[in-house]
């Protein structure tokens, strides 16, 4: 089965089209395939197809894939899952960017544990912009404290703001996030990036400005947790 490689040339002209209609994006967007639960195999399909970002969400399963594909130099890795803290060495020695960062002291363990060798960590803050009170996410008010805490750390560079919104809530969750994102760059300028938008929603999401949009299934079809 390799449609990838349709499937993906399938989403950069949705995504072409898409940003000649809102006319803000163009080039500014970066579709990151996520690779989940999906073999190695996929990725090399992928690639071989032109992609070269990859998104992950488990730190052992980020690592051991970033293993593999050690002679694939030019994949950017992303890290958007939960991460607890005797995990952070993973991902801070096999990705480029996390998306999920929402304590201190996560930041804080990737900063001490970022290879010195590398470069630095691209970080986003993880805003739970639908107040959902089980997920993961800072509420708006602790993004510029955790923005000023997590600047001044070494080997992390502050990018931007991800969210998740919840179902249904799309539009009003991603308008706010377009509203955080500008209050953030007042006092960061660097950091422009806003990861939002799945295989679901990202039209709407590109409307509100993403920068990064994040698609699974789109790409590699729906997911079998059973086989992990
Ligand atoms: C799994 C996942 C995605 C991709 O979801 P699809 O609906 O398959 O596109 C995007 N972002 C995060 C944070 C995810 O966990």
């Amino acid at each position: 089965m390799n449609n990838i490689a349709e499937q993906l040339q399938l989403a950069y002209h949705n995504l072409a089209q898409k940003c000649a209609q809102v006319s803000i994006c163009a080039d500014k967007v970066q579709l990151l395939a996520v690779s989940k639960t999906k073999p190695v195999e996929h990725i090399v399909s992928a690639y071989q197809a032109g992609q070269r970002q990859f998104a992950e969400n488990y730190p052992q399963e980020l690592a051991k894939k970033a293993e593999q594909l050690a002679n694939y130099p030019d994949i950017g890795w992303h890290f958007i899952g939960p991460l607890q803290s005797n995990k952070t060495k993973l991902v801070a020695e096999h990705a480029h960017w996390i998306h999920s960062i929402e304590r201190l002291k996560i930041a804080q363990r990737l900063a001490a544990q970022r290879p010195a060798t590398m470069a630095k960590l691209n970080v986003l803050l993880q805003i739970n912009i639908s107040a959902e009170a089980s997920k993961a996410g800072i509420n708006a008010a602790q993004m510029l404290p955790l923005a000023e805490a997590v600047s001044q750390l070494p080997q992390l560079e502050l990018k931007g703001l991800m969210a998740i919104p919840a179902p249904g809530d799309g539009e009003q969750a991603f308008a706010a996030m377009q509203q955080l994102s500008k209050q953030l760059q007042q006092h960061y300028p660097q950091a422009t990036e806003l990861s939002m938008g799945m295989s679901d929603d990202w039209p709407l999401a590109l409307t509100y400005g993403a920068t990064m949009i994040r698609l699974g299934t789109a790409i590699f079809g729906a997911r079998d947790y059973q086989q992990e």
